[in-house]
C-alpha cells in the first residue's frame, strides 16, 4: 500500500492504495495554511498503513535532491506557504519516506503509468483550472533543469481586442494572467462556471490556449498533450485543434490533444505512482 497526497492550490486530496483499481481510502479537503492542512493530512493517513508517501504539490517547488531547500515550496503567491518545507513537515509527522513532485508532474506520471500517456516517450500534461500548469516527459523522463517547467507563465501575445490587464502577480499578462480561471473571473466579472457555452469568454480562452499549445509543441515536440482542469472541461477539443492547426499554417502536424484518462484523480493517483516506483525519481 502507498499513500498519495495531491496538495493543490485550492484543495488537497489524499488516498491510500496501489492504483486506479485499488484505492482503499480517499479524503478531500480545502487547502488552508500549512499547519492546519498538514494536521488534516496526518489525521487521515494515521488511520491507514502504507509503505511510502508520494506528494504532488502546487509549486513552484524545489525538486533538486542536492539542494538545501529540497522539498520546499518556493516563490508562491500563497504567502503562508512560501518557503514551507513540505517534505520535512510530512516526514516529521508520518515518520516515513516522502517523495515529491509538482502537482502536474504527479498527474503526468499517473497518466503515463495508467492513463492517456501509456507507452509514450514525449508528452505533456497541462492543467487549465484556477491556475495553469504543465509537466513534460521527454524521452521517457520528466523534464528538469534549473527548476521544473512552469508552462503556465509562458509569455504569449495579447489578443488585440482584450482590454483586461492580466492577473499574474509576477508577470501580469502571461498565459496564466490572461487565461487561468481566476483571470477569466476577473475579466468577465463572473465565475467561469456560470458563463454560457456561447459566451465570448470561451472563444478568447480557446485562442489563448491554442497559442500556448503551439509554443509548447514547437519547443518540446510532444507526441500528445493531455489537457485537464476545470476550465479545460468547458473547452471544445475540436475548436482548440482547429485554432492550433490555423496557427501552425501547415508548418508541421499538430500533436494529439486529449483529455486525462484518470480524470480529476490523475494528481492523487500520480502521487501514489510516485510512492510506488521502485526508486525515487531522478531529480537534477
Ligand atoms: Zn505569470
Amino acid at each position: 500500500m502507498f499513500a498519495g497526497i495531491e496538495l493543490g492550490g485550492t484543495k488537497t486530496v489524499c488516498a491510500v492504495g496501489t492504483g486506479p483499481g485499488r484505492v482503499e481510502a480517499r479524503a478531500e479537503f480545502a487547502t488552508q495554511d500549512p499547519e492546519p492542512t498538514l494536521r488534516e493530512i496526518a489525521a487521515f493517513l494515521s488511520r491507514h498503513k502504507f509503505d511510502r508517501v508520494g506528494v504532488a504539490a502546487f509549486g513552484p517547488v524545489d525538486l533538486r535532491a542536492t539542494s538545501t531547500t529540497f522539498g520546499h515550496i518556493l516563490n508562491t503567491p500563497k504567502q503562508p506557504w512560501r518557503g514551507f518545507d513540505v517534505v520535512g513537515a510530512l516526514r516529521a509527522a508520518l515518520k516515513t519516506e516522502i517523495r515529491i513532485d509538482t502537482d502536474v508532474g504527479g498527474a503526468a506520471l499517473g497518466e503515463l503509468t495508467w492513463g492517456a500517456a501509456r507507452g509514450l516517450q514525449t508528452f505533456l500534461y497541462v492543467t487549465v483550472g484556477t491556475g495553469i500548469g504543465g509537466a513534460a516527459f521527454v524521452n521517457g523522463r520528466p523534464l528538469r533543469g534549473l527548476l521544473h517547467p512552469e508552462m503556465g507563465h509562458l509569455r504569449i501575445p495579447r489578443d488585440a481586442d482584450d482590454r483586461f490587464t492580466g492577473s499574474c502577480p509576477s508577470h501580469v499578462d502571461c498565459l496564466e494572467g490572461l487565461a487561468a480561471g481566476h483571470s477569466m473571473a476577473q475579466r468577465w466579472g463572473a465565475s467561469p462556471a456560470t458563463l454560457a457555452p456561447d459566451h465570448p469568454a470561451w472563444a478568447l480562452e480557446t485562442r489563448y490556449l491554442a497559442t500556448a499549445v503551439v509554443n509548447w509543441l514547437l519547443t518540446l515536440s510532444p507526441e500528445r498533450i493531455i489537457l485537464g482542469g476545470g476550465i479545460m472541461e468547458k473547452i471544445s477539443l475540436d475548436a482548440l485543434r482547429g485554432q492550433v492547426q490555423a496557427l501552425l499554417n501547415g508548418y508541421c502536424d499538430a500533436p494529439e490533444l486529449v483529455r486525462p484518462a484518470l480524470g480529476r484523480n490523475a494528481g492523487v493517483l500520480g502521487a501514489i505512482a510516485l510512492a510506488a516506483g521502485e526508486t525515487a525519481r531522478p531529480t537534477l
